[in-house]
Protein backbone atom coordinates (compact mmCIF):
# COMPACT_ATOMS: atom_id res chain seq x y z
CA UNK A 1 0.00 0.00 0.00
CA UNK A 2 1.38 3.56 -1.09
CA UNK A 3 -0.23 6.69 -1.15
CA UNK A 4 0.43 9.89 -3.40
CA UNK A 5 -0.06 12.96 -1.37
CA UNK A 6 -0.33 16.53 -3.86
CA UNK A 7 0.16 19.71 -2.14
CA UNK A 8 -1.26 23.02 -4.44
CA UNK A 9 0.65 25.89 -3.01
CA UNK A 10 1.91 29.58 -3.54
CA UNK A 11 5.02 28.63 -1.03
CA UNK A 12 6.52 25.09 -2.01
CA UNK A 13 9.84 25.99 -0.07
CA UNK A 14 7.69 25.49 3.01
CA UNK A 15 7.57 21.64 3.04
CA UNK A 16 11.40 21.22 2.16
CA UNK A 17 13.00 20.75 5.24
CA UNK A 18 10.00 18.75 7.19
CA UNK A 19 9.48 16.13 4.68
CA UNK A 20 13.11 15.35 4.27
CA UNK A 21 14.12 14.56 7.64
CA UNK A 22 12.91 11.29 9.54
CA UNK A 23 10.49 9.20 9.29
CA UNK A 24 8.55 11.11 6.37
CA UNK A 25 12.20 10.87 4.47
CA UNK A 26 12.03 7.33 5.00
CA UNK A 27 8.71 6.52 4.08
CA UNK A 28 9.13 8.27 0.74
CA UNK A 29 12.37 6.38 -0.21
CA UNK A 30 10.92 3.20 0.62
CA UNK A 31 8.18 4.03 -1.80
CA UNK A 32 5.22 3.85 1.00
CA UNK A 33 4.40 7.42 0.47
CA UNK A 34 4.94 9.63 -2.84
CA UNK A 35 4.98 13.36 -2.09
CA UNK A 36 4.60 16.12 -4.76
CA UNK A 37 4.54 20.10 -4.52
CA UNK A 38 2.63 21.86 -7.15
CA UNK A 39 3.71 25.58 -7.03
CA UNK A 40 0.74 27.44 -8.08
CA UNK A 41 2.62 30.29 -9.47
CA UNK A 42 3.79 28.19 -12.32
CA UNK A 43 0.47 27.64 -13.52
CA UNK A 44 0.09 31.28 -13.84
CA UNK A 45 0.48 33.00 -17.19
CA UNK A 46 1.51 36.46 -17.19
CA UNK A 47 4.86 38.23 -16.54
CA UNK A 48 3.92 39.25 -13.01
CA UNK A 49 3.28 35.17 -12.12
CA UNK A 50 0.24 36.89 -9.73
CA UNK A 51 -1.77 33.64 -7.67
CA UNK A 52 -3.63 36.65 -5.42
CA UNK A 53 -6.22 39.71 -6.03
CA UNK A 54 -8.45 41.72 -4.20
CA UNK A 55 -11.65 40.17 -2.37
CA UNK A 56 -14.50 40.87 -4.35
CA UNK A 57 -17.07 42.82 -2.70
CA UNK A 58 -14.64 45.05 -0.82
CA UNK A 59 -12.32 44.87 2.21
CA UNK A 60 -8.81 44.38 3.26
CA UNK A 61 -7.37 41.07 2.46
CA UNK A 62 -6.31 39.07 -1.11
CA UNK A 63 -7.50 35.89 -2.44
CA UNK A 64 -6.04 33.25 -4.12
CA UNK A 65 -7.20 33.45 -7.94
CA UNK A 66 -9.17 30.73 -9.60
CA UNK A 67 -7.23 30.54 -13.07
CA UNK A 68 -4.00 29.24 -11.68
CA UNK A 69 -5.84 27.13 -8.99
CA UNK A 70 -8.08 25.25 -11.72
CA UNK A 71 -4.65 24.89 -13.92
CA UNK A 72 -2.81 23.18 -11.38
CA UNK A 73 -5.96 20.89 -10.03
CA UNK A 74 -6.20 19.80 -13.81
CA UNK A 75 -2.44 19.29 -14.50
CA UNK A 76 -2.58 16.61 -11.23
CA UNK A 77 -5.63 14.97 -12.43
CA UNK A 78 -4.27 14.11 -15.68
CA UNK A 79 -2.71 11.20 -13.76
CA UNK A 80 -6.07 9.49 -14.02
CA UNK A 81 -6.80 7.73 -10.78
CA UNK A 82 -9.90 5.65 -9.46
CA UNK A 83 -11.92 8.51 -8.00
CA UNK A 84 -13.29 6.35 -5.50
CA UNK A 85 -9.32 6.39 -3.95
CA UNK A 86 -8.75 9.89 -4.44
CA UNK A 87 -10.05 12.58 -2.23
CA UNK A 88 -9.86 16.03 -2.25
CA UNK A 89 -9.02 18.15 0.66
CA UNK A 90 -9.52 22.13 1.26
CA UNK A 91 -8.10 23.84 3.93
CA UNK A 92 -9.76 25.65 6.11
CA UNK A 93 -10.21 27.17 9.53
CA UNK A 94 -14.03 26.65 9.49
CA UNK A 95 -13.95 22.84 7.81
CA UNK A 96 -14.91 19.45 9.64
CA UNK A 97 -12.61 18.94 12.11
CA UNK A 98 -9.68 16.52 11.09
CA UNK A 99 -8.90 13.97 13.49
CA UNK A 100 -7.43 10.89 14.25
CA UNK A 101 -9.80 8.66 13.13
CA UNK A 102 -10.22 10.56 9.86
CA UNK A 103 -5.95 10.00 9.73
CA UNK A 104 -6.69 6.28 9.93
CA UNK A 105 -9.99 6.47 7.33
CA UNK A 106 -7.99 8.45 4.80
CA UNK A 107 -4.98 5.86 5.11
CA UNK A 108 -6.82 3.06 4.70
CA UNK A 109 -9.59 4.14 1.95
CA UNK A 110 -7.39 6.26 -0.32
CA UNK A 111 -4.24 6.15 -2.26
CA UNK A 112 -4.27 9.50 -3.51
CA UNK A 113 -4.93 12.40 -1.32
CA UNK A 114 -4.93 15.92 -3.21
CA UNK A 115 -4.55 19.53 -1.14
CA UNK A 116 -4.98 22.73 -1.46
CA UNK A 117 -3.57 24.98 0.88
CA UNK A 118 -4.94 28.78 0.86
CA UNK A 119 -3.41 31.84 2.27
CA UNK A 120 -4.68 35.62 2.98
CA UNK A 121 -8.17 35.29 2.73
CA UNK A 122 -8.38 32.48 1.26
CA UNK A 123 -8.91 30.78 -2.44
CA UNK A 124 -11.55 31.54 -4.52
CA UNK A 125 -14.42 29.68 -3.79
CA UNK A 126 -15.43 28.17 -7.25
CA UNK A 127 -12.22 25.85 -7.07
CA UNK A 128 -15.16 23.49 -5.23
CA UNK A 129 -17.62 23.54 -8.23
CA UNK A 130 -14.40 23.25 -10.16
CA UNK A 131 -13.69 19.91 -8.24
CA UNK A 132 -17.18 18.65 -8.07
CA UNK A 133 -17.55 19.16 -11.87
CA UNK A 134 -15.00 17.09 -12.17
CA UNK A 135 -16.87 14.02 -10.78
CA UNK A 136 -14.92 14.30 -7.28
CA UNK A 137 -16.14 14.99 -4.07
CA UNK A 138 -14.17 17.85 -2.21
CA UNK A 139 -14.16 18.11 0.97
CA UNK A 140 -13.01 21.23 3.95
CA UNK A 141 -10.52 20.86 6.65
CA UNK A 142 -9.88 22.07 9.70
CA UNK A 143 -6.57 21.38 11.92
CA UNK A 144 -7.97 23.36 14.75
CA UNK A 145 -9.73 25.52 16.73
CA UNK A 146 -7.85 28.58 15.93
CA UNK A 147 -6.26 30.63 12.26
CA UNK A 148 -3.28 30.12 10.46
CA UNK A 149 -1.72 32.00 7.56
CA UNK A 150 -1.90 29.54 5.55
CA UNK A 151 -2.45 25.46 4.71
CA UNK A 152 1.12 24.53 4.71
CA UNK A 153 1.31 23.59 8.11
CA UNK A 154 -2.67 21.83 8.12
CA UNK A 155 -0.99 20.05 4.37
CA UNK A 156 1.63 18.74 6.52
CA UNK A 157 0.04 17.57 9.46
CA UNK A 158 -2.32 15.59 7.37
CA UNK A 159 0.48 13.98 5.52
CA UNK A 160 2.09 13.09 8.88
CA UNK A 161 -1.37 11.65 10.81
CA UNK A 162 -2.23 9.78 7.69
CA UNK A 163 1.51 7.97 6.74
CA UNK A 164 1.93 6.80 10.33
CA UNK A 165 -1.15 4.78 9.24
CA UNK A 166 0.62 3.08 6.33
CA UNK A 167 2.01 -0.28 6.98
CA UNK A 168 5.91 -0.40 7.05
CA UNK A 169 5.91 3.62 7.82
CA UNK A 170 6.69 3.22 11.67
CA UNK A 171 9.71 1.19 12.38
CA UNK A 172 8.97 -1.15 15.97
CA UNK A 173 10.70 2.02 17.63
CA UNK A 174 8.29 4.11 16.57
CA UNK A 175 4.98 1.83 16.72
CA UNK A 176 1.79 2.92 16.55
CA UNK A 177 1.05 5.10 19.69
CA UNK A 178 -2.81 4.89 19.86
CA UNK A 179 -2.77 1.09 19.43
CA UNK A 180 -1.02 0.27 22.70
CA UNK A 181 -2.17 2.72 24.66
CA UNK A 182 1.06 4.86 24.39
CA UNK A 183 -0.50 8.50 24.10
CA UNK A 184 -0.47 10.57 27.03
CA UNK A 185 2.19 8.13 29.23
CA UNK A 186 5.33 9.79 30.46
CA UNK A 187 8.17 8.38 28.86
CA UNK A 188 11.76 8.14 30.74
CA UNK A 189 15.24 6.87 29.28
CA UNK A 190 18.95 6.63 30.84
CA UNK A 191 20.27 8.01 33.04
CA UNK A 192 18.25 6.47 35.85
CA UNK A 193 18.79 9.43 37.68
CA UNK A 194 20.24 13.14 36.47
CA UNK A 195 21.26 15.94 38.75
CA UNK A 196 20.92 19.54 37.74
CA UNK A 197 21.63 22.72 39.61
CA UNK A 198 21.46 20.84 42.66
CA UNK A 199 18.48 18.65 42.60
CA UNK A 200 18.24 15.03 41.89
CA UNK A 201 15.81 14.08 39.33
CA UNK A 202 14.66 10.59 38.99
CA UNK A 203 13.33 8.13 37.18
CA UNK A 204 9.81 6.23 38.70
CA UNK A 205 11.22 3.42 40.42
CA UNK A 206 8.25 0.79 39.40
CA UNK A 207 9.58 1.35 35.36
CA UNK A 208 12.91 0.06 36.23
CA UNK A 209 11.34 -3.29 38.45
CA UNK A 210 11.34 -5.03 35.76
CA UNK A 211 7.51 -6.30 36.76
CA UNK A 212 5.29 -5.99 34.14
CA UNK A 213 2.10 -6.17 35.24
CA UNK A 214 2.80 -3.35 37.54
CA UNK A 215 4.18 -1.02 34.49
CA UNK A 216 1.41 -1.80 32.81
CA UNK A 217 -0.81 -0.55 35.67
CA UNK A 218 1.37 2.57 36.52
CA UNK A 219 0.97 3.79 32.74
CA UNK A 220 -2.51 3.51 32.78
CA UNK A 221 -3.00 5.61 35.89
CA UNK A 222 -0.81 8.07 34.89
CA UNK A 223 -2.90 8.01 31.30
CA UNK A 224 -6.01 8.76 33.11
CA UNK A 225 -4.65 11.31 34.75
CA UNK A 226 -2.95 13.31 32.37
CA UNK A 227 -7.36 13.47 30.88
N1 LIG B 1 -11.03 33.76 5.47
C1 LIG B 1 -10.68 32.39 5.45
C2 LIG B 1 -11.83 31.53 5.93
O1 LIG B 1 -12.69 32.04 6.60
O2 LIG B 1 -11.81 30.33 5.64
C3 LIG B 1 -9.47 32.15 6.32
C4 LIG B 1 -8.22 32.24 5.60
S1 LIG B 1 -6.80 31.76 6.54
C5 LIG B 1 -6.19 33.26 7.17
C6 LIG B 1 -5.66 31.38 5.27
C7 LIG B 1 -5.54 29.92 4.92
O3 LIG B 1 -4.90 29.26 5.98
C8 LIG B 1 -6.82 29.17 4.66
O4 LIG B 1 -7.21 29.32 3.33
C9 LIG B 1 -6.41 27.74 4.97
O5 LIG B 1 -5.75 27.14 3.87
C10 LIG B 1 -5.36 27.93 6.06
N2 LIG B 1 -5.86 27.74 7.43
C11 LIG B 1 -5.89 28.67 8.41
N3 LIG B 1 -6.33 28.15 9.57
C12 LIG B 1 -6.58 26.85 9.33
C13 LIG B 1 -7.04 25.78 10.13
N4 LIG B 1 -7.36 25.92 11.41
N5 LIG B 1 -7.18 24.56 9.55
C14 LIG B 1 -6.89 24.38 8.24
N6 LIG B 1 -6.44 25.36 7.44
C15 LIG B 1 -6.27 26.59 7.97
Amino acid sequence: MSIRFDIITIFPKAFDSYFNESILKRAQQKKLINIRIHDLRKFTKGKHKKVDDKVYGGGPGMVIKIKPLARAFGSILKLKVKSEKLKVVLFSPAGKQFDAKMANDFAKRYNHIIMIAGHYEGVDERIKKVVRDSGLNIVELSIGPYVLTGGELPAMILIDAVSRHIKGVLGKNESLEEKREGIGVPSYTRPEEFGWKGKKYTAPKVLLSGNHKKITEWRERMRKKQK
